[in-house]
């Protein structure tokens, strides 16, 4: 299988970009509908459908569900694309439908995604509901856990743009975790199975992303849906699409998930005896918050007659506005920003910062500024 020629060759071209609603995937989900593979699981806090898409008539399992974060959607986009690739007709996914049945949510908080925000209508953040099962939302994915009973389950989220693949100056493009079972966050047969699939996914992934593969966090939180689920026997991987230079609409991320998903699915297929995965899982450099969207070093600023050179830090803020995102540059940190980033970097060579007010910048206050007499910044970028 040439799984970089399908990952170009597949992709849901009507769904695009960071605003991915209930309204932009239900016409696919309902194009695709030929035999009932398409089921309501029940209804949010405002009453929108949660579908499940099954595909496959394999023995082996898996549950995935997305943007349970509303306003993570690279991995809806992926999954929409890995569902294409199922629909291909082609004998590479043909094997693939033989040997596995997969149950799909690929919006599990529709009014998450309308509002683009993490948490579900009630303000809810489904991730830390796993034991409460508060919400309507929840519900619903534990009955699904509960009856479809899955080999696998895939956690499937985005991760913000300060994460690096350790502190190698590279971004955590994409991140795994085979959550924890237990407070000691040991690795049992059931963690093992999560964590095989994952050094196989990283493995393809490395070819395409060199060093650009993250692994997340694995403080154990029984709230968390995948440490739950992980303790009730069931190997489960959360992935976290992030950040690849220049890509804020995660369409190359898009692209890298479906690698990851795919591959995955191979490596199960294929059962291959694998030595010293927990060995090479640990490998992969831990997420650390290491990066800052915009770095400008070395600028002029005189505060009150004192003239220091500093550096600072700009972080873009994720707006919805008029069905849109738009990304609002904002300074976040300013001093020395020993061992951070930035995915962009300006050396402002002693060029003198100034923004029509007191000349001095102010952490939370909008990136609009001048360096010097003959360069404007705005919304954190120099105009040519
Ligand atoms: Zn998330």
């Amino acid at each position: 299988m040439n799984l970089e020629q399908i990952i170009e060759e597949y992709k849901v071209e009507s769904v695009s970009g960071r605003y991915v609603t209930l309204e932009t995937i239900e016409p696919i989900l309902m194009q695709w509908n030929t035999n009932q593979q398409l089921n309501i699981e029940g209804y949010s806090v405002l009453e929108k459908p949660i579908y499940s898409f099954e595909i496959g008539t394999g023995k082996t399992k898996i549950l995935l569900w997305s943007q349970m974060h509303g306003n993570e959607s690279t991995t809806t986009k992926a999954l929409l694309d890995l569902l294409l690739f199922l629909h291909g007709g082609t004998e590479d996914a043909q094997k693939l439908l033989d040997h596995f049945t997969l149950l799909c949510f690929p919006m599990l908080n529709p009014d998450g995604a309308t509002a683009y925000t993490r948490e579900n209508a009630n303000g809810i953040d489904l991730n830390r509901d796993a034991q409460n099962l508060s919400q309507p939302e929840s519900q619903i994915l534990r009955k699904a856990f509960d009856a479809f009973q899955p080999d696998y389950c895939y956690n499937l989220h985005d991760q913000r743009t300060i994460f690096g693949a350790g502190s190698t100056g590279n971004p955590a493009t994409v991140s795994f975790l085979a959550p924890s079972y237990n407070e000691e966050c040991s690795y049992n047969a059931t963690r093992t199975k999560a964590v095989d699939v994952i050094v196989a996914m990283n493995a393809t992934l490395q070819k395409l992303i060199p060093s650009q593969v993250g692994r997340f966090d694995d403080a154990f939180n029984l709230n968390c849906v995948g440490d739950t689920f992980q303790s009730l026997g069931v190997p489960t991987i959360l992935f976290e699409a992030g950040h690849f230079p220049g890509d804020y609409q995660r369409e190359k991320t898009r692209k890298f998930v479906f690698l990851a998903l795919i591959s995955g699915l191979l490596h199960i297929y294929e059962n291959v005896i694998v030595n010293n995965e927990i060995e090479d899982y640990l490998r992969i450099p831990q997420n650390k918050v290491v990066f800052y969207d915009i770095v400008y070093k070395n600028v002029k600023i005189n505060y009150d007659g004192i003239v220091k050179s500093t550096n600072f830090a700009i972080q873009f803020k994720e707006e919805l506005f008029d069905n849109q995102i738009s990304f609002t540059a904002y300074f976040s940190e300013i001093g020395s920003l020993e061992s951070y980033f930035g995915h962009v970097a300006y050396d402002a060579k002693d060029a003198e910062y100034s923004d029509g007010e007191d000349n001095i910048p102010k952490l939370n206050a909008k990136a609009d500024f001048c360096l010097g007499k003959n360069i404007k910044i705005v919304n954190g970028v120099p105009l040519n």
